[in-house]
């Protein structure tokens, strides 16, 4: 266990699974404490237990992060469990095929469908950092400011065919974070995106045998990235080494949206 995150309690949500679960074991080995935020009560328990067996410090949440009652409840179970909050890495998402549109053009997609991947993707990352920057700034004179990492997508970046939602959600991302970053450095709170590219999870993973020809012709790197390389980007963000680096969004897409 290296120590450069020891002391400080990070929240990390979609925590269960891919690459939240990846950020919450790599924040935990680096010394942090982190509250594991799911839908899944069982797969946050699964991280938040892996984390505690090897030593480190971990809180398992369950909740929806599109419902405000639900991220409030996060933050304020994080500051009760360990004291203070230094970090945040808001991260729960869905994409098109949890809506069943995999793949639709806008004309197929449904109201609610759109308003469902609208309210996980873009609204639970405000709702998460109103609570987050409350908390942060609710801290005693003195040991103030605080990091935050939103998972964007190269899908903030580019349009994709049949994931209109997707990345109308992911674009919000980008400008929620900016936003935020604007606001929030008088008071020494960095806010900044990861857009990864492909990246194998069990989002990706179930497109691997119909799409996965396109998908690896489209990434110079010609396969898929990992959570863990995913996790030290978000590591680094969250850590004291990128001090001066705010509203910026990270890409790390094996060369994808460099073409
Ligand atoms: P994943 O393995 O499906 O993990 C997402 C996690 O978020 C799951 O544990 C899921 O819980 C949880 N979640 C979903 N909706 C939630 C909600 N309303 N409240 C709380 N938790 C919720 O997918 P992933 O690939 O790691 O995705 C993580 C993030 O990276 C997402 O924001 C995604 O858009 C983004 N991203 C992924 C890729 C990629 O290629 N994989 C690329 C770019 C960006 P359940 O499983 O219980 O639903």
């Amino acid at each position: 266990m290296t120590d450069e995150m020891t002391g400080k309690t990070v929240l990390v949500s979609g925590g269960g699974s891919g690459i939240g679960r990846a950020a919450a074991l790599r924040l935990a080995r680096a010394g942090a404490a982190v509250a594991v935020a799911d839908l899944s009560e069982a797969r946050a328990q699964a991280t938040a237990g892996e984390i505690t067996a090897s030593g480190g410090k971990a809180l398992a949440l369950a909740g929806d992060v599109s419902r405000e009652a639900d991220v409030a409840r996060f933050v304020a179970a994080t500051v009760e469990a360990f004291g203070r909050l230094d970090g945040a890495f808001n991260n729960a998402g869905i994409s098109p095929a949890a809506v069943g549109c995999a793949g639709m053009p806008i004309t197929e997609w449904s109201e609610e469908a759109f308003a469902r991947v609208i309210a996980v993707n873009l609204t639970g990352v405000f709702l998460a950092m109103k609570h987050e920057i409350a908390a942060m700034t609710r801290r005693e004179a003195g040991s103030g400011g605080g990091a935050i990492v939103n998972t964007a997508s190269v899908a903030g970046l580019v349009g994709l065919r049949g994931s209109s939602a997707y990345v109308a959600s992911k674009h919000g991302v980008i400008g929620l974070t900016r936003t935020a970053a604007l606001e929030y450095a008088p008071l020494a709170i960095r806010v900044n995106a990861v857009c990864p590219g492909y990246i194998d999870t069990p989002m990706v993973a179930p497109h691997m045998p119909t799409r996965g020809e396109d998908i690896l012709r489209a990434v110079p790197f010609a396969r898929l990235g990992t959570p863990e390389e995913i996790a030290e980007l978000v590591l680094w963000l969250l850590s004291d080494r990128a001090s001066f680096v705010t509203g910026a969004a990270y890409v790390a897409d094996g060369g994808y949206s460099a073409a």
